[in-house]
């Protein structure tokens, strides 16, 4: 079997002013480069380049099926400053959306998340070390990448030696795309029939278990002289979806006919690999690598051959197979207790914020919705602009602990929508330090400071969740990402 570089074979049929999406892409690429070289206005040119790469893509997706427009409007930034400009009228001053624009997400809201890009490589690289030469790594950047940015983590992975992509859905690839991304991409799940078109379009593997959307998959792809390739999906023992073990030979003589149809790969998910117990995932091994026999045995090549998440990837080198399906081990986060001594990952996400208030409340003076927390007395009260709408999940309140400049300071009250507040000792006690904080102070939610450090396990510890969750509360919230 060749193999093109994302998945795919042939294109479209070519009516007079069909554009291809590699075409608009290419177009795309070329203004914003132009755009990055003219720093002065490049946020105007990139708006052009975005809505002309937008009409472009539009056009040729429309050709492929329903027509729909995926990215809204994308002039709607300027379009909402019209009344600036209207309004502005003798010697009033008027609003350039440039330099409105120019003005960074953290001097708008003093919160934000910071993504360290070299930790993503420093991950993917080891984890890679880890597997038998020619073995794949697919870099799972599902969720904007558990919180992390789909499309920086993507360019980064890849560039450290990832050759595919998991996401969840259509439109996570969509974004992939439209970023000029041009690996192969696996949605993990069987997406509706009604995004077919998008997924030829675009070229984007789907993961394939019920013959009703393998047969409208291939028919559409048929119809535009496309290859239709997919990774089937087994259900070994996890009950979420994919066909029966049992079953897949069956499956694939249902559907198999169809000339477009192309088993790019064939993979499984483990419901225990991250757990102490191994009798479960033994089991759901055994039927994954009966299933493959079964396939090979009926004369069906069933390709990329994958089962491993992060936890099975790093815990059992016999399941690492074709392929290992990396996703919380890219973000330095271990998957269970048992991996840490057997691979070094370093977290990729903190989380800071900045003083936006201070105050000393009196002795026995409450703070917080419900005024649950009472001052002691000698404490001052210093109000951080992040509270649950920014993945700071209100079950912490009063749990946690922050660092401000190598100390540690407990968080109190209730922590709010928007808003926490914590309580700096202003007594001193022996040798230590006295800290006065001042507004505008950096603080770190998650991260570390001096020798200090609060960690997302920590945070999992005190909410009884797992990473993936506190890193996707945080990183898919308002909060704007900073890449350092
Ligand atoms: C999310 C996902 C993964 C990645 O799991 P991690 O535990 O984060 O490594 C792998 N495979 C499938 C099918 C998934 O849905």
């Amino acid at each position: 079997m060749t193999e093109p570089l994302n998945g795919f074979t042939g294109f479209g049929r070519r009516d007079p002013g069909f554009v291809s999406a590699s075409q608009a892409m290419r177009q795309a690429e070329t203004e914003a480069r132009m755009a990055q070289s003219d720093p002065l206005g490049s946020a105007r040119r990139a708006t052009e380049a975005r809505a002309a790469s937008a009409q472009a893509l539009s056009q040729a997706t429309a050709d492929l099926g329903r027509g729909v427009n995926p990215w809204g409007n994308p002039t709607a930034r300027s379009g909402a400053l019209r009344f600036a400009r209207d309004d502005a009228g003798e010697g009033r001053p008027s609003f350039d959306p440039d330099k409105l624009a120019s003005i960074p997400p953290v001097d708008r809201r003093w919160s934000w998340v910071e993504v360290d890009l070299n930790a993503i490589r420093h991950n993917a690289t080891a984890v890679k070390k880890r597997l038998a030469p020619g073995t794949r790594l697919m870099a799972v950047v599902k969720a904007d990448a558990y919180g992390h940015g789909a499309v920086q983590c993507a360019r980064t992975a890849l560039n450290s030696g990832a050759e595919y992509l998991g996401v969840a859905t259509v439109d996570e690839a969509i974004q992939l795309r439209e970023a000029l991304i041009n690996a192969p991409i696996l949605i993990l799940a069987e997406p509706p029939v009604t995004a077919i078109p998008l997924l030829l379009g675009y070229k984007v593997m789907p993961t394939v278990y019920t013959a009703e959307f393998a047969i409208q998959y291939a028919e559409a792809a048929d119809a535009f002289g496309l290859r239709a390739p997919f990774h089937l999906k087994v259900n070994t023992g996890m009950n979420r979806i994919g066909v029966r073990h049992d079953e897949v030979v069956p499956f694939m003589h249902q559907v198999g006919f169809h000339r477009a149809l192309e088993l790019v790969g064939t993979f499984t998910h483990f419901a225990t690999a991250d757990c102490a117990e191994t009798l479960d995932f033994q089991i759901q091994v055994k039927r994954f690598i009966e299933a493959v026999n079964a396939l090979r045995g009926a004369g069906i090549d069933p390709g990329i051959i994958h089962a491993a998440n992060s936890a099975a990837a790093i815990r059992y080198p016999d399941v690492q197979f074709d392929m290992v399906r990396l996703g919380i081990g890219l973000y330095g986060f271990h998957p269970c207790p048992e991996t840490y001594p057997l691979i070094d990952l370093r977290p990729a996400m903190s989380v800071k914020a900045r003083i936006t208030d201070t105050r000393l409340v009196p002795m026995s003076e409450g703070v917080s919705y419900g005024l649950h927390y009472r001052s002691p007395g000698s404490v001052k009260i210093c109000t951080l602009p992040i509270g649950y709408a920014d993945g700071l999940r209100r079950n912490l309140s009063g749990r946690v602990r922050f660092l401000l400049g190598g100390a540690s300071v407990r968080q109190v009250g209730n922590i709010c929508m928007d808003q926490c507040m914590f309580e700096v000792d202003l007594r001193t006690y022996g040798l230590r330090e006295r800290i006065d904080p001042q507004v505008g102070d950096e603080v770190v939610i998650v991260g570390s400071s001096g020798d200090a450090s609060v960690t997302v396990e920590d945070l999992c510890d005190l909410l009884d969740t797992i990473p993936h969750e506190v890193t996707i509360g945080f990183g898919c919230s308002r909060m704007p990402r900073l890449y350092v």
